[in-house]
């Protein structure tokens, strides 16, 4: 059955009853139900969001693939394409920041409802599109992840040309990192990362997502986050919805982040109410207080609901379906701003 404006408000209603059940047993709720107020829900269909204002470029490309006759797995992938494709861009794909040793390592996945399937390449190096292999390792090997010089060559293996992804000025600008790291002590730039995460909903209610991104800029090699761990960057749940995540990654994948925020959407929270809870059952477990985890999740349910948070003020998200596009701010749960030079989160 389509979805369709009718369905949706079925949705909400039913959302709503059980969720006030979830009021009433979840210490993390933070208001009483109400409507998203971060995002006016549009039953046009396909629905795309995705992570940052570079993320709306990725979802406008979805959006076409599908009118030209694409999957919705092509549209996620073609989708992520387009960031993984700009060298402006300084945390996904080509320009993407280096690791410790100057390399680009690249970290993806992608993650399909109807039938519950996911791969993932973590480390990366000299691909331009590892959604395109996280999708090959979903429909050509009976795996999920591949890793490093393993997924290389089965990219390699499967008609990838490798392409050289440090551009003049991340090499330009590592260098000057190195110039100013003591050699006993190297420092991990927390503020340069970045991800792209996008979940789409098609007009039959099924729920697809991936993600990408270079990590956490310079960071030791071999080091891989949360995005291309099913669970912790991205999860998908035919039944309920799907989340994805970006910000430091080792504040997601010790929680399954993204996996949270679904669980809280079965319990009945909206999306933005279930990144919330999410967050602050984060906060609430892990030794960083809310302020330093900088973590921030994006969530879409299987009604067309969608929405966001954040640890810090200035996390935006972007969406697109075939009558619109926009960025929207997501709520946050502290009242520090995000990183000033954050990889691309202007
Ligand atoms: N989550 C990514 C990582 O830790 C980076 C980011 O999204 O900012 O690798």
């Amino acid at each position: 059955m389509p979805v369709n404006r009718r369905r949706f408000i079925q949705g909400s209603t039913g959302l709503s009853a059980i969720g006030a059940i979830g009021f009433m047993q979840n210490r993390y709720c933070l208001a009483a139900k109400k409507k998203e107020s971060s995002a006016v829900p549009d039953l046009d269909t396909p629905l795309f969001i995705a992570t940052w204002p570079f993320g709306k470029a990725s979802c406008e490309a979805a959006v076409k693939v599908t009118r030209q006759g694409g999957s919705m797995v092509d549209a996620i992938e073609q989708g992520i394409w387009v960031t993984e494709a700009d060298v402006k861009n300084a945390s996904v794909g080509i320009g993407g920041i280096p690791n410790a040793a100057g390399q680009v390592e690249l970290d993806a996945c992608i993650m399909t409802g109807p039938d519950h399937n996911a791969g993932s390449v973590g480390g990366i190096q000299d691909v331009l599109h590892p959604i395109s292999v996280a999708r090959m390792v979903m429909e050509k090997t009976p795996h999920v992840m591949l890793v490093g010089d393993g997924a290389k060559q089965f990219a390699i293996d499967n008609g990838v040309s490798p392409t050289q992804l440090l551009t003049d000025n991340q090499q330009k600008r590592w260098q000057d990192w190195k110039k100013q790291q003591s050699a006993e002590k190297p420092k991990i730039d927390e503020d340069h990362h970045d991800t792209i995460a996008m979940l789409g909903l098609d007009s039959k209610g099924d729920l697809y997502g991936g993600c990408s991104t270079s990590g956490w800029g310079y960071k030791i090699p071999g080091r891989i986050g949360d995005s291309p761990i099913i669970g912790s960057g991205l999860y998908v749940d035919n039944k309920v919805g799907a989340a994805g995540a970006t910000g430091l990654g080792e504040n997601v994948m010790r929680h399954c982040g993204s996996f949270l925020v679904v669980e809280m959407m079965r319990h009945g929270a909206t999306p933005t109410e279930a990144c919330q809870q999410a967050i602050q059952r984060i906060a609430e477990l892990d030794p960083k207080n809310l302020d330093n985890l900088d973590i921030n999740f994006i969530a879409l349910n299987k009604q067309g609901v969608y929405g966001a948070a954040g640890t810090s003020q200035g996390f935006k998200y972007s969406m697109a379906d075939p009558r619109q596009s926009k960025v929207l701010t997501a709520k946050a749960l502290s009242e520090k701003s995000i990183g000033p030079e954050g990889g691309n989160r202007k």
